[in-house]
């Protein structure tokens, strides 16, 4: 009888292990897709140097990157932050924020992060700006001052939504600049959380490099 059960016990282990060797447990970690070259290396889009966007107007951010494709559990934390207003996603969104920042703006000194506005109204109805909660985190952790210097002016429809000859004028004069820093000379870091089109991006860019910003780049938790 011992023999039995134990045969049986390991015949039980053999088929577990075969099955987690066919379909491997897959923990959330996982679902993590990297933001891999290749790229467009100004604003990430996929593809090779430099995408048509790029090429028609070439953006006023030296580059726009984050360290994940919006996909699998980044994009359900992004989407439980925003919608389902789960606040308690921010610490977790802002270490793969981090992640993004040690790989590619660690070497730059930045006078400040600049969350991405959302229009008041949107912003009142969420309780808050995702963009710059992630970025009050991250100049946390890293001693960089968070400045809201821009404001949403005009809410615009989503982006996705609309062909490319449609976005920039979609987001022309959406946003405004706040007189309540002074941006000459300085370098840069907008902050989002999830870059889809890059218009938006391009459109911040384009008010602080008029403003007189030094350098200006981007970071997001995903890219598109
Ligand atoms: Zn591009």
């Amino acid at each position: 009888m011992d023999r039995f059960w134990t045969a049986s016990a390991w015949a039980h282990r053999l088929a577990g292990d075969l099955l987690d060797l066919l379909f491997p447990p897959r923990p959330a970690e996982e679902s993590l897709r990297e933001l891999l070259p290749p790229f467009c290396f100004r604003c990430s889009a996929p593809g090779f140097l430099l995408c048509p966007s790029c090429q028609e107007i070439l953006p006023a951010f030296l580059w726009a990157r984050a360290p994940y494709r919006y996909f699998g559990a980044v994009k359900q934390g992004i989407l439980e932050l925003k919608y389902g207003k789960q606040i308690d996603r921010v610490p977790w969104l802002a270490d793969l924020l981090e992640i993004g920042f040690r790989t590619y703006a660690a070497s730059f000194r930045w006078d400040a992060l600049v969350p991405v506005p959302l229009h008041p109204v949107r912003e009142r109805s969420r309780g808050f700006n995702q963009a710059a909660e992630i970025a009050r985190e991250l100049g946390k952790r890293q001693g960089i001052p968070v400045k809201k210097v821009l404001l949403r002016v005009r809410p615009t429809p989503p982006q996705a939504a609309l062909p490319r000859s449609e976005r920039r004028s979609n987001l022309a004069h959406a946003f405004r600049p706040q007189r309540n820093f002074d941006l000459a000379g300085k370098n840069l870091l907008l902050i989002d959380d999830v870059i889809t089109t890059g218009a938006t991006v391009r459109e911040c860019a384009a008010r602080l490099c008029e403003l007189g910003a030094a350098l200006i780049c981007v970071l997001a938790v995903a890219r598109s």
